[in-house]
């Protein structure tokens, strides 16, 4: 039997750091350290924060997968929402920002929909991340968009990205990271 899914949802179009604020330009960029600050603990280059309506960060979350013993739903998105929504109220949440280093996956896009985040706003591709992790078993690109996802629910979830300008300077946190196997034609 064959199940046909029909999503409607906005496709991705190229976005301009010109269309945010300063500041939120400022918490990209700072995302980025975060990714760099995850792998020099051992972790994979991913990372994230939370801010409020006038850019204050109010959690910042690296990727932890490696220190908490393989855990695999510590990428970084998934982890921040599990701290926010402890300490935020859903109406609280509505009113955040999440800047994150790339598409969510589709696990973290889930816990960004049941924690009732507003917005996201991210950097990078999976396409073009994929072009440095390959198949790599530690991190299996999984390019399912989050407006996908987002657009399966009942409730608006902001979407912006990919910003193509910070996207070299991100992808940096992968070189020599990945391992992809001999065979991965990508
Ligand atoms: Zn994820």
């Amino acid at each position: 039997m064959e199940t046909t899914f029909t999503r409607t949802y906005e496709e991705e179009k190229e976005y301009k750091l010109s269309d945010l604020k300063p500041y939120e330009v400022d918490l990209l960029k700072r995302v980025i350290e975060i990714c760099w600050e995850a792998r020099e603990k051992g972790n994979h280059p991913f990372g994230c924060l939370l801010a409020d309506e006038e850019g204050n960060i109010l959690m910042e979350q690296g990727n932890e997968e490696v220190t908490e013993g393989g855990d695999c739903t510590c990428h970084a998105e998934t982890a921040l929402m599990r701290k926010a929504t402890k300490k935020y109220t859903k109406e609280e949440m509505a009113h955040f920002t999440m800047y994150n280093c790339g598409d969510p996956c589709a696990m973290c896009a889930g816990a960004i929909y049941w924690g009732n985040l507003g917005r996201v706003v991210y950097i990078g591709r999976e396409s073009e991340l994929k072009k440095y992790t390959g198949d790599d078993i530690r991190n299996p690109t999984l390019d399912l968009p989050s407006r996908v996802v987002f657009a399966s629910g009942q409730k608006k979830v902001e979407v912006l990205g990919p910003f193509l300008e910070l996207e070299p300077e991100l992808m940096k946190c992968h070189e020599n990271y990945w391992h992809p196997s001999e065979n991965f034609k990508g």
